[in-house]
């Protein structure tokens, strides 16, 4: 894994994708992945977060809605649909998932609804908008730095729900899972589903890491929750359904260094399968 350092500085200076998540989360909380869970090669999906004209984006989660614009022209032009990941999952199920991309959204800003979706929706796309149950209607209190961005509310979600948006879960209270008691994963697992099926009025099937932060523990409670599969970021030895890698998407990122990260993340994918087949090997 990257050094947190380094990774951080090369965000900043916006040559790699590794995910801003990191660095939010509080250092004592970081932790490494344990054994993996059964998995293949990973689908592509992409890591969006806010998008909104920010002028302060310390933790640069935020793509302008100019940019994502060109970003989801780019996919089109590919020949690429994005799509919810519950979509891709089932797609991929069938050997269908070749021309698809996930796209996801974390945390549940309100600006979801009034940029992206828009965007999305002219070219056909879907895509997964993973909210903090416990916070709907509030705001990214948890980043310290700021700025405050207004969370989508339980009625909103409820209406992207209903249009067909795929919404996931972000856990209660944004907090990274790593760390916690199996009694607190239960609850952050099992009772932000719950809640959230009520305010959808249907079943939520996907789970999403809150700072990409996962390790063993964490990965089998959201599958003993009843989750279908769940969102990291980085690729770990956890790599698989319940930890599926995820591609960040800034807003510095246009044709060519998108199509360098899907490059990587097939060379990252390639890697983990190879290492994970010389740890299967040992004796
Ligand atoms: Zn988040």
């Amino acid at each position: 894994m990257d050094d947190e350092r380094g990774s951080v500085r090369s965000a900043r200076a916006g040559v790699t994708d590794a995910p801003p998540d990191r660095a939010r989360l509080p250092r004592s909380r970081r932790q490494a992945g344990g054994p993996a869970l059964p998995g293949s090669s990973s689908p592509w999906i992409l890591m969006y977060h806010s998008v909104a004209v920010e002028e302060e984006d310390p933790y640069q989660l935020t793509v302008s809605p100019e940019r994502f614009a060109e970003q989801i022209a780019w996919l089109h032009r590919r020949g690429r649909r994005g799509v919810s990941v519950r979509e891709l999952m089932r797609a991929r199920a069938q050997g269908q998932d070749d021309k698809l991309v996930g796209l996801t959204f974390d945390d549940g800003y309100a600006d979801f609804a009034r940029y992206a979706v828009p965007i999305l929706q002219a070219y056909g796309f879907t895509a997964t908008a993973y909210v903090v149950a416990d916070l709907l209607g509030q705001d990214n209190g948890w980043d310290t730095e700021g700025p405050r961005k207004k969370l989508l509310t339980v009625q909103e979600v409820t209406e992207l729900a209903s249009a067909g948006w795929e919404i996931g879960s972000h856990g209660l209270g944004h907090q990274a899972l790593p760390g916690l008691p199996a009694e607190v994963l239960g609850v952050q697992t099992r009772e932000s589903r719950r809640l959230l099926e009520e305010v959808v009025g249907g079943p939520v099937t996907g789970f999403c890491y809150p700072y990409g932060a996962v390790d063993r523990p964490a990965a089998e409670a959201v599958r003993e929750a009843g989750y279908d599969y769940a969102c990291a970021i980085a690729h770990s030895p956890l790599t698989g359904r319940f930890a599926l890698p995820r591609c960040y998407v800034g807003d510095r990122d246009g044709a060519w260094r998108l199509r360098a990260k899907k490059g990587r993340h097939r060379l990252r994918d390639a890697i983990t399968s190879l290492k994970r087949g010389r740890r299967e090997r040992r004796p």
